[in-house]
């Protein structure tokens, strides 16, 4: 297999010129109530970036009027496309879809809600003109979560760094800038079952933050379940780390060390004390049911790689375009390649 090697003719050592093709990438599930908002509220501040600009919509699989509205705004507005995909494939295949269609020198990727305030799109652009590869959103502050999801969201960063084989930022979401030749190694990434927040820190280049605070969001509601954002969270590990195999020594080891332990008890309380019996069969019971946990939660971990393995063997498409609407619209694949 050879690597990727982007054109590297064009990172510059230190700043780039000014000028230039900026591209937002938006993915939107059920955002009606949102949406003609942060259009507005996001061309305003393009205006100021120095940059000309295109957005792109990518409409994931809407139950509501969101795809009634980006079409009015495409026609509205030149510098629109809109990619309808056939069905809900998840953000992770929207964004994933507008980062493959956009064409900017640099691509900021941003949620539809508000959340990630346009505002900082200016900052972006500017630690990207000074150098930066990737310009990653850090979030100073999350007003509008729950206690439980913020201190969950925390640790889950910190234990899906401490795992990842490479480095990946803490604090940090899909809110960032990407330089082209960034944008070109993660989309020529083969892999169908995408996690952009580990993919993008694997191909390297130089990333910087810039720190933001998080607002609720301006309108909706969130598209994640406790059950959905576990799975993302599931899938964002297994698919950035074989760590998790590995666990299975560990698990092995406590196993075996727990089992000695017990059976040393179990020994000795057959020679000394008034309630041996009752030791013995407290000692045998914690043994048997490790010996039933350990191999079945083992299995159950290999069982999330295997199905893995299976789908990218399977080969199917990240996401299927039933249409593209805009500038791009002629030029575009209708899914994406294996
Ligand atoms: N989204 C999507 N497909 C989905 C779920 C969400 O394209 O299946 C989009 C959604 O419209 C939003 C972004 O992904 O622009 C983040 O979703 P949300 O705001 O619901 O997540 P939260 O901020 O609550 O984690
Ligand atoms: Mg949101």
């Amino acid at each position: 297999m050879s690597g990727f090697s982007p054109d590297t003719t064009r990172l510059p050592d230190r700043r780039r010129p000014t000028g230039g093709l900026l591209s937002i990438v938006i993915p939107c599930h059920n955002e009606a109530a949102v949406i003609d908002d942060t259009h507005a509220r996001l061309t305003a501040v393009l205006a100021t970036t120095g940059m000309d600009h295109e957005i792109v919509y990518v409409d994931d699989g809407s139950r509501d009027d969101t795809l009634g509205r980006l079409e009015g705004i495409a026609a509205r507005d030149p510098r629109v496309t809109v990619i309808e995909f056939a069905r809900n494939f998840g953000q992770q295949a929207a964004m994933s879809a507008g980062l493959a269609a956009a064409r900017g020198d640099a691509i900021v990727i941003t949620d539809a809600d508000l959340q990630d305030p346009p505002e900082v799109i200016p900052e972006m652009v500017r630690a990207w003109r000074n150098g930066a590869d990737v310009a990653y959103g850090r979030r100073r502050q999350r007003a509008g979560e729950t206690a439980f999801k913020l201190v969950t969201a925390s640790l889950y960063h910190r234990l899906f760094a401490s795992l990842s084989p490479y480095p990946v930022p803490v604090d940090t979401g899909d809110f960032k800038l990407l330089d082209r030749a960034v944008a070109d190694a993660v989309i020529a990434l083969p892999e169908k079952r995408r996690y952009l927040r580990g993919l993008v820190p694997w191909a390297g280049f130089r990333h910087e933050p810039v720190w933001y605070d998080r607002h609720p969001r301006a309108a909706g509601e969130t598209k994640y379940s406790p059950w959905k954002l576990l799975k993302l969270a599931t899938d964002a590990l297994i698919l950035s780390s074989d760590a998790p195999l590995r666990l299975t020594w560990v698990a092995a080891a406590g196993l075996a060390v727990t089992g000695l332990i017990a059976t040393t008890i179990a020994t000795l309380t057959t020679w000394i004390g008034p309630s041996r019996e009752q030791v013995s069969l407290a000692a045998l019971t914690a043994i048997a049911s490790l010996v039933a946990t350990v191999p079945t939660v083992a299995v159950a971990i290999v069982g999330e790689y295997v199905a893995r393995t299976y789908r990218e063997v399977q080969g199917r498409p990240t996401w299927v375009i039933r249409r593209t609407l805009g500038r791009t619209a002629e030029a575009r694949p209708t899914s994406r390649a294996a």
